[in-house]
């Protein structure tokens, strides 16, 4: 009996191969019946993009979770795309490596899911996004056959890097089937400060953490119904434990005219749990979950706009990379609010539903007015995969 997953509102039969043939041939009879085919890896970001409109068959990757190569010593793993966030940690941990991603549900988080998504967290401050560590990537092309791209060393990259084409596609160029990861040293040391900040504190929170000594890994904004305060700013260091240590004095220095009470010390597991834990709430009948947009500078604006128009709202911003992520009451339909948040984001910036009522995820409120570079998009996609076969109606420019 088949298995059905429920695509974002789409109930559709799935499928589990258990070998990269397997999924070679799953592809190979899609391009000859011309039936789409849909990627699912942990599931927790099925609703990245515009909801599927087409029937079709869902394909669980995550069999394929093997490791084919760990040259520790060269800091870099080859894993197929399958493998759990948590597992490749642990595997990582051993060798005292780590893939310095904040990744939310890691026990049920595939690599290719978050190459997918290519969504960054806390710690893009200082290490980037997925996208910067992929030095390799195999894909199967929409007839089924694995195309590579980049290779097992750091220096590898002669001519154009499609691997870099595949992060962030949402699946709509093919599956991925094997990545090979550049990979950090596990910090010995991580600690995080949580600081209540001052009512009119907040873009100067932003400024301070942009110039401080201190040198965080992270410096994120968070505001929380119903907390003492409006914004919490949390702010990360990792490293050497002398280091670490001195990082935390300087910055309960540094910031102490900001705070309003304590500046509190939190445990790092903590603050990963925290992350989950916002995740969690992004269940439909919870909230709905939207992202912005904007230049680094115009974050802490924008964020405090957020939040006045959204009262109650849970809002988290990164302003050292213009990204806001907040998750309101299912009850609010914030479209109406989307005109004026791009506008106030500025030149560049976006505004957009993630996780909503499938009625309301129209290709406005999804994705907003088409960039300049979707016709290259378009054609890429036309190039790659002429019969719409992956994960189609995901982006704006597919069929
Ligand atoms: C609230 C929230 C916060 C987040 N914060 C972060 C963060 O801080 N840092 C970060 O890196 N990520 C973050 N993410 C995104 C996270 O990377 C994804 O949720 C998750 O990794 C997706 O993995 P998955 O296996 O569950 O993918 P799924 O949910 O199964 O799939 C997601 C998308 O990827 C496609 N896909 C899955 N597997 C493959 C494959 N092998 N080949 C091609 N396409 C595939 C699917 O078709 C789908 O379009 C966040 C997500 C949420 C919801």
């Amino acid at each position: 009996m088949p298995d059905t997953i429920d695509l974002d509102g789409l109930s559709i039969d799935s499928i589990t191969p258990a070998t990269p043939d397997a999924l070679s041939e799953i592809v190979r009879v899609a391009h000859t019946t011309s039936k789409p085919l849909y990627w699912v890896g942990g599931g927790t970001s099925l609703d990245a993009g515009l909801p599927p409109r087409k029937a079709g068959t869902a394909v669980r990757i995550t069999l394929l979770d093997n490791v084919i190569d760990y040259p520790a010593r060269d800091m870099t793993i080859t894993v197929q795309s399958g493998i759990r966030i948590s597992t490749l940690q642990e595997i990582l941990a051993k060798e005292k490596q780590t893939l310095p991603l904040d990744i939310p549900w890691p026990d049920k988080a595939t690599l290719g899911g978050v190459l997918a998504c290519n969504t960054s967290g806390s710690r893009r401050l200082a290490h980037g996004t997925p996208r910067d560590f992929v030095i390799g990537l195999t894909v199967l092309n929409d007839q089924g056959r694995p195309t590579k791209s980049g290779g097992r060393v750091v220096k590898n990259v002669a001519g154009y890097d499609m691997a870099k084409l595949h992060v962030g596609a949402l699946g709509t160029l093919g599956p991925i089937v094997q990545v090979t990861l550049k990979v950090r040293p596990l910090p010995p040391a991580r600690a995080w400060l949580a600081m209540p900040l001052l009512g009119d504190a907040l873009e100067t929170a932003c400024d301070r953490a942009h110039g401080c000594q201190s040198r965080p890994v992270a410096f994120d904004l968070l505001a929380l119904p119903g907390g003492p305060v409006a914004w919490t700013a949390m702010i990360g260091f990792e490293g050497e434990p002398d280091a670490v240590a001195w990082q935390v004095s300087r910055a309960k220095t540094e910031f102490s005219n900001l705070v309003k009470g304590n500046i509190i010390e939190c445990q790092a597991s903590t603050v990963d749990a925290m992350a989950t834990k916002l995740a969690e709430r992004t269940d439909p009948a919870e909230g709905v979950v939207l992202a912005l947009g904007c230049l680094p500078s115009r974050t802490a604006a924008l964020a405090a706009r957020v939040l006045a128009d959204l009262p109650g709202a849970v809002v988290h911003a990164l302003p050292g990379s213009g990204l806001i992520k907040t998750v309101t009451s299912a009850l609010v339909d914030p479209r109406p609010l989307l005109a004026g948040w791009r506008q106030a984001a500025g030149p560049g910036g976006w505004a957009r539903l993630v996780r909503a009522p499938r009625a309301w995820k129209t290709a406005d409120a999804t994705w907003g007015t088409p960039r300049p570079e979707s016709t290259l998009s378009s054609a890429i996609q036309r190039e790659l995969d002429p019969k719409g076969l992956f994960n189609p109606g995901r982006l704006l420019h597919q069929p």
